[in-house]
């Protein structure tokens, strides 16, 4: 096998799904994660569809994904006094699975940990690509040469940055931040939703989400003090919790800010340099951010192993799976902010009153049905596994990993020698159950989920990106 040698930047969600896939089909994968240690933060995600669910399944990990779920119910709308208005059903637009992001990018990292090397408190600075390998500089580790670098470092990617031609997000019409709030201003299993034009405040569980409505602002994307206090003015005077969200969101030590975008690439591979994840296609709220990660990850590192490490011919075959695949989810997120965040009285009103009657509407199933065949607009080959099916190496080391970290890979090695069992178990069987989409499907899906996205869109969405 050529190319085993494998950079992955950022630990998000894709970068340790890839590098779970690439350990276990025998490649050498090390992760560069600029945080100190992963990034607990974010809303739900979720998952939806045959194929993403499949994913997870042939990575013998959705027992325990569903096992890490949230539980949550509708949310409720409400008026400044708290009063309810109206609710989004969750048997509406709640995926399949919906779990914590920063949940799930735990779980990838645990499974990723055996064949996987973490360096956290890094970056990469430089990228020189010779004829048979990539010159890696580092903010703090020494130079190394790798045979590929996969960019999964989000939105603001620093290897698309390095690698590719610029190219601009396409801003989708509104910013958010994402925190944990105290117990006492939690939920419950059942969301809460307050609106105003241009703005709203939406807690979940412990999880809370302001997003306001904006042209795309000039601020520092590294100072959270900053992207606070642009959150401060937004909501400024407004009701309901809001004053004790904007309190517990200057404590909230997983503060996360974001404008909602979409990341439209002519290529995902540039050399021995490819992206996966929003790096190279960012989706937006609604998109499917989440699923698209997983299944990048699962494609690129299949083609990979498929293609006995030839890049070239690998990236090739990943681009042409992937391309519809990701125009299909990036279509559903259009038109988000007008759910999220209306910009007038009577919008709001609008989208209320049809949110408390769509529970008794015919087309209830059909939204539901429409983002589960968008998110089933993929068909997934099943990968050759014969390669590694004896990982039984721990993890090989963990530079700057907290302590913490080093408990939970150490414990985890018995996990997965679990894990492999289900995962060989699946190896074994022929998966070829997904009701996938044909590539005509898949552009039908596209035509019929753009005209439909602005009814499918789930609100309860949060943003993507970085
Ligand atoms: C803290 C956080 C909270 C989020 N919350 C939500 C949410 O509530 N809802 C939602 O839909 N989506 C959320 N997202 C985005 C969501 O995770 C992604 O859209 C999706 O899961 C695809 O994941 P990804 O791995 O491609 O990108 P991400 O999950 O964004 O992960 C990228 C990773 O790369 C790291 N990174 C960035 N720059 C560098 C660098 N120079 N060197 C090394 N590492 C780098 C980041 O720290 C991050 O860990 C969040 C992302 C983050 C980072």
């Amino acid at each position: 096998m050529r190319n085993q040698n494998i950079l992955i930047s950022g630990a998000g969600v894709a970068g340790p799904a890839l590098a779970y896939w690439l350990a276990r089909y025998g490649f050498r994968p090390t992760v560069v994660e600029r945080a100190p240690a992963l990034r607990p933060g974010g809303q739900a995600v979720d998952f939806r569809g045959a194929p993403q669910l499949d994913v997870l399944d042939r990575m013998g990990m959705l027992p325990t994904v569903r096992a890490a779920a949230t539980g949550m119910g509708d949310i409720v709308i409400v008026n400044a006094a708290g009063r309810r208005l109206s609710s989004l059903p969750a048997e509406v637009f709640g995926g399949e699975v919906e779990i914590l992001r920063g949940d799930l990018s735990r779980i990838l990292y645990e499974a990723s940990l055996p064949g996987t090397e973490y360096i956290f408190g890094d970056s990469i600075t430089t990228l020189t690509e010779t004829g048979d390998g990539v010159h890696v500089t580092f903010e703090r580790s020494p130079t190394r040469t790798f045979d590929l670098v996969v960019g999964a470092d989000g939105v603001r990617s620093k290897v698309r940055e390095l690698a590719f031609p610029p190219v601009e997000p396409v801003h989708l019409g509104l910013y958010g931040a994402i925190f944990t709030v105290p117990d006492e201003l939690g939920t419950g299993s059942q969301g809460r939703m307050y609106s105003v034009p241009g703005r709203c405040a939406t807690i979940q569980g412990t999880r809370a989400s302001l997003d306001f409505a904006s042209p795309p602002l000039d601020y520092d994307h590294r100072d959270p003090a900053a992207q606070r206090a642009l959150i401060s003015r937004a909501f400024d005077g407004l009701g309901w919790r809001v004053p004790e969200l904007l309190a517990a969101m200057d404590e909230a030590v997983d503060f996360y800010f974001a404008p909602a975008c979409q990341l439209v690439l002519d290529r995902y591979a540039a050399g021995r340099v490819v992206l996966v994840g929003d790096a190279g296609y960012a989706p937006g709220p609604g998109g499917m951010g989440t699923g698209l990660g997983v299944i990048g990850a699962y494609v690129l590192a299949g083609e990979l192993t498929s293609a006995r490490g030839d890049h070239r011919a690998a990236f090739s075959a990943y681009e042409t799976l992937m391309r519809p695949y990701i125009a299909t989810c990036q279509s559903q997120a259009k038109g988000a902010d007008k759910y999220l965040v209306p910009q007038k009285r009577s919008q709001i009103w609008t989208r209320n009153q049809m949110m408390r009657l769509l529970p008794y509407m015919p087309g209830k199933n059909m939204i539901k049905r429409m983002t589960e065949r968008a998110a089933s607009a993929i068909t997934l080959k099943n990968y050759n596994d014969s390669s590694n099916l004896h990982i039984t190496t721990p993890a090989a080391a963990h530079r700057g990993v907290p302590a913490a970290a080093h408990v939970s890979a150490h414990t985890d090695v018995h996990t997965r020698a679990r894990t492999d069992v289900h995962a060989r178990a699946n190896a074994d069987r022929r998966l070829t159950s997904t009701p996938h989409a044909d590539s005509a499907t898949a552009t039908a899906t596209a035509n019929a989920s753009a005209s439909a996205s602005a009814t499918a869109t789930p609100p309860r969405v949060a943003l993507s990106g970085h």
